[in-house]
């Protein structure tokens, strides 16, 4: 976005993201996309921050007023020290996405898990639904905290059984194993929280344990259409990718900050359009 294009006063609300190294971030299209859709008065820059400079770069949001602060990565766990409040929600999960400024405290949340269990809800009701979640990382702890939230039943499956174990005991998932296990369950829904399919043509599962009835997620945002998607298409499945869970916990950092809620699509086209 240029500069020049936006209105800046002494009223206008500054919000950016928190991550090291600072790479290539699309949240500053989106939620500025989302101000613009809104009449929001409000501006979204992005801030490189190292790891031991965090502490500093969350007193000086304090001490500069700004309003909103998406935490990414390696920083949602680390920064839940510097904070006022962190709420129940983000403890369970372990993990801090949203910094926001309430009443003079800095609040800590997540959305990450609201943003997977809406990308999910495009395509399937959850409650019921035998869900398995690929992966044992941070994004795995939120989607199991989101699927037992909304009332499926989980199983964690993970390169590293043993931390498929841990959470799976920590969050209530009823079933851990390995990657292969996933061949001899009988699932309704498949959450990809590995970051297998980020850079390489590869998939965490074999394209055999696919099938027609499932639906099928996968964080991993780029490259849009992953193998795992591309595979579970072709078994008939239906396909959710990782942008809808970007899109939607943007839609709730933004709603927890401003009251307002903002068209998922457009965040979307934003995403698109920065890519
Ligand atoms: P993380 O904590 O580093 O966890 C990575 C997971 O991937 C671990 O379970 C790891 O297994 C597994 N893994 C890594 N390489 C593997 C391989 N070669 N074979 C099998 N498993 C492998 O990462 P994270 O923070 O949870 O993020 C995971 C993914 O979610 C990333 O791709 C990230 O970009 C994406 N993400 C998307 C969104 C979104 O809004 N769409 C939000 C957050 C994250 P081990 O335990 O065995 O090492």
């Amino acid at each position: 976005m240029e500069l020049n294009a936006l209105r800046i006063s002494p009223a206008t609300a500054l919000c950016g993201v928190v991550l090291h190294p600072v790479a290539h971030t699309r949240s500053p299209a989106m939620h500025n996309a989302a101000y613009r859709a809104l009449g929001i008065d409000a501006v979204f820059t992005a801030f490189d921050v190292p790891p031991a400079r965090l502490g500093a770069a969350i007193a000086g949001a304090r001490a500069l007023g700004i309003r909103q602060l998406a935490i990414s990565l390696p920083h949602k766990r680390a920064v839940m020290a510097h904070l006022d409040d962190v709420d129940e929600t983000a403890r369970r999960i372990g993990a801090v996405n949203t910094v926001t400024l309430q009443d003079g405290r800095l609040r800590g949340s997540n959305t990450d898990w609201l943003g997977l269990a809406r990308a999910l809800e495009r395509e399937t009701k959850l409650a019921g639904r035998h869900a398995v979640v690929l992966g044992a990382g941070g994004t795995a702890r939120a989607a199991v905290f989101a699927l037992r939230e909304r009332g499926a039943r989980v199983s964690v499956l993970n390169r590293t059984v043993a931390r498929a174990e841990a959470i799976a005991s920590e969050l209530g998932a009823e079933r851990a194993g390995g990657l292969e296990l996933l061949a001899q369950l009988e699932w309704d829904v498949l959450v990809n929280t590995t970051s297998v399919g980020l850079r390489g043509d590869e998939s965490p599962v074999a394209a055999s344990a696919l099938h027609a009835a499932g639906v099928v997620f996968d964080a991993v945002y780029a490259p849009p259409e992953t193998r795992l998607l591309r595979e579970a298409a072709v078994a008939g499945a239906r396909t959710v990718g990782g942008k809808w869970m970007l899109v939607e916990q943007a839609v709730e950092q933004i709603r927890i900050w401003s009251g307002r809620s903002a068209p998922a699509e457009v965040l979307a086209e934003a995403f698109d359009a920065a890519g």
